[in-house]
């Protein structure tokens, strides 16, 4: 039976320094690491590497299949909504997934930051300070934006109700505490332009701790 493993510890791997970006729903984080792409800079995505280990073949999926049987899948690919339904209010399932999967996550994070050939390289995940992945940065950069902003900009993208929005809002790390864990700050609660003058300092930063 195989079951799928996590492998690579970080310390045998050489990973370039790199920087976390994290923040909650709607904070901006895509539009931060659009503009740290646009420098060069390699973005790994905790979201996409969540999605590599179940893909058809992988050996994460086939031990979600032998617990939930054949029906989690849908054309040979994960369901990932039927297992959203599964473990949405099942705290023993919950458990046994993440223990499953996040030590293959953070194993494909690992394996996507060795590869960046850039001065520096960036880690944007929305569970990084929930899970382990905010061992795998060298410096913790946090999006912040009042939870007001996060509401209008959330409805306006993904055309939901206010209480579905704070439904999201209030599953998620309070925003204070986020912030008490961060190395820097930005504040995206303003202008693109005025984001991307304090994504430059900071980028400008990174490179001299490089
Ligand atoms: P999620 O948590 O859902 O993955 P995110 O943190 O990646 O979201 P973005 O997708 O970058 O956030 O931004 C959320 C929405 O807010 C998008 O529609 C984006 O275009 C918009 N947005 C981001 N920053 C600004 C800004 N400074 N001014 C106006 N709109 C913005």
């Amino acid at each position: 039976m195989t079951t799928a493993r996590s492998q690579q510890p970080r310390a045998q791997q050489k990973c370039p320094f790199t920087v976390g970006v994290t923040g909650g729903i709607a904070s901006g984080k895509t539009t931060v690491t659009d503009f740290f792409a646009s420098k060069g800079i390699r973005i790994v995505d905790a979201d996409i590497a969540s999605r590599v280990v179940v893909e058809p073949g992988k050996p994460a999926l086939a031990d979600i299949e032998r617990r939930y049987g054949p029906e989690i899948l849908l054309d040979g690919s994960l369901d990932r909504r039927k297992l959203r339904t599964i473990i949405f209010d099942d705290a023993d399932e919950r458990k046994w997934l993440e223990g499953l999967l996040h030590p293959l996550i953070r194993d494909q994070i690992i394996l996507e930051l060795t590869h960046a050939e850039s001065s520096y390289a960036v880690l944007v995940s929305p569970l990084m300070l929930e899970t382990s992945q905010h061992e795998l940065v060298d410096r913790l950069l946090v999006v912040d934006v009042p939870e007001s902003v996060q509401l209008s900009r959330t409805m306006a993208r993904d055309q939901m109700t206010e209480e579905q929005t704070r439904l999201i809002l209030n599953s998620q790390m309070e925003r204070q505490q986020r912030v008490g864990r961060a190395d820097d700050i930005v504040d995206n609660s303003g202008s693109l332009t005025r984001l991307h003058r304090s994504l430059d300092k900071l980028h400008q930063f990174y490179l001299s701790l490089a």
